[in-house]
Formats: C-alpha cells, structure tokens, sequence
C-alpha cells in the first residue's frame, strides 16, 4: 500500500535500520525504543492488523513469529529471554495500520503490562 509507512519500509523506499529480510518478511529498528532491543518484524504483504489476518495468512503469521525468535537469537537476547507484543487496534494503543510485532528484550520487562 502506497501511503503506508511500514511498507515504504519494506520496500527500502523509506530508510531504516533492517536487521532481518527474507521474501515474506522484514525486521527493523524501533525509532522510538522501549527497550535496549526493541526491533519490529512486518510482513511484506499489507495487513493492517492482526484481527485483519485471514485463515490463508496463518502460514505468514507463524513465519513472523519465527523471525521474531531468529532475530532475538541474532541480536543476542534469546538467552535472557525477551516478549514479543502484537497490537491490535486502539484499546491496546496500536498506532500504525500495518500488521508488526515488537520484539523487545534487553533488560527485565515488567508484566502485566501498562
Ligand atoms: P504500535 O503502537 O503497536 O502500532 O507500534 C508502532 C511502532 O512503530 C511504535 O513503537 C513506533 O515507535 C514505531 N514506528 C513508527 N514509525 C516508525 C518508523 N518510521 N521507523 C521505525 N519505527 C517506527
């Protein structure tokens, strides 16, 4: 989607800091970090939420979710652990239309969270 940031992203029509890609998916820096690592894995493909995701993408989602681990492991948190957080619409304050899980780790991470 033309207007949307997290695909301009993916796209490299945007910059970022890219820390993973592959033909499905693409992980990057948080520009505002809650975390000493705090990195966002989208899939290419546009979709605007979690609750948008239809029974086809499961594969894609789970893919996510393995990135995630991939990354955690790359970005040397996996040992300490870390949370991997999907937002989805405004009662959990998702601000970008575009389907992403935070990857935080880094430090001890309070629950439940705010
Ligand atoms: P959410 O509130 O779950 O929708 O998360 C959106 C996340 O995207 C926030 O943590 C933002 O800091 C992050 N974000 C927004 N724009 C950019 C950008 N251009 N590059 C990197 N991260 C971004």
């Amino acid at each position: 989607m033309s207007g949307c940031i997290f695909c301009r992203i993916a796209s490299k029509e945007v910059p970022s800091t890219i820390v993973w890609e592959d033909e499905r998916a693409v992980a990057f820096r948080d520009a505002n970090p809650k975390a000493p690592l705090h990195v966002l894995v989208v899939p290419r493909q546009h979709i605007v939420d979690l609750r948008a995701a239809a029974e086809e993408d499961e594969p894609l989602l789970g893919h996510l979710m393995w990135v995630a681990a991939q990354v955690a492991k790359q970005e040397g948190v996996s040992e300490t652990g870390f949370r991997v957080v999907v937002n989805a619409g405004p009662n959990a304050g998702q601000s970008v239309d575009h389907l992403h899980v935070h990857l935080l780790g880094g430090r001890a991470l309070g629950w439940p969270p705010g």
